[in-house]
């Protein structure tokens, strides 16, 4: 990131000159944040629990920290609610919390970094692969998300990542309770999970990004998901149990 200049007394940060703007400003700010420490030779480091030096780590200082530390943002913390409660596994839950604050570690954002790297979606090969093309413009999501309008019987277009997270609550709110419900709750989980497992497989193992085989992948996790839905073609069960109002 930096370098420390020996001697000098200060950071250089001259290294960042390819970085971004806004890139460059969230390492100023660390630097701001670090340039007040002092050092001293020959004193041994120790860990410090910041909220409370003397005691160190408590349970309860540390729900005080983070009660705090929460941005007072009902809209957030009434998403956070509803995601931790859907019934999908957590490394799921955790990716699409980043998602949809969009912290997922796109070609875009790597790029902010190492401005050699290129920025191209590798599903369509045409746009910018930030979180909202991959997951809600992109070519290859968009059939995704066409396939799963007809088999709910319902319209729907994303223009914001949280456009995408509403639709899936709203899909959740009117299904009804039990197994729909479940199911319901885990159709934007599961497609958007295949999709970013899809796209990983192509930069990182070399596949092909196949329409159809995502579109079985969504099937087999919501059936997995949703365990009581039964027949060997998941897809359409899938649809069957989400049809809503029928
Ligand atoms: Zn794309």
């Amino acid at each position: 990131m930096s370098f420390w200049l020996p001697g000098s007394g200060r950071w250089d940060l001259h290294s960042e000159r390819n970085a971004e703007p806004a890139a460059i400003a969230e390492i100023q700010d660390v630097h701001n944040k670090i340039r007040t420490m002092s050092l001293q030779a020959g004193t041994r480091d120790r860990r410090v629990w910041v909220p409370d030096p003397d005691k160190g780590f408590t349970v309860r200082g540390a729900y005080d920290w983070w009660s705090r530390a929460l941005p007072p943002v009902p809209a957030i913390q009434g998403k956070a609610r509803a995601l931790w409660k859907l019934k999908v596994p957590l490394k799921v839950k955790v990716f699409l919390w980043l998602a949809l604050q969009d912290r997922l570690l796109t070609k875009a954002r790597r790029a902010r970094w190492r401005s050699q790297e290129s920025e191209l979606c590798v599903l369509c090969n045409e746009d910018r692969e930030t979180t909202f093309h991959i997951l809600c413009e992109c070519k290859f999501s968009c059939s995704l998300w066409a396939r799963i309008s007809t088999a709910i019987g319902r319209n729907f277009t994303f223009n914001s990542l949280d456009d995408m997270w509403d639709v899936g609550q709203q899909l959740c709110n009117t299904a009804g309770g039990g197994t729909r419900q479940l199911v319901a709750g885990a159709v934007v989980p599961a497609t958007t999970w295949v999709i970013w497992r899809t796209r990983n497989g192509v930069i990182f193992r070399g596949h092909t990004a196949y329409v159809e085989n995502a579109w079985e992948d969504i099937g087999g996790l919501l059936h997995e998901w949703g365990r009581c839905l039964a027949g060997a073609s998941h897809v359409g069960v899938v649809g069957d149990q989400l049809r809503l109002g029928s």
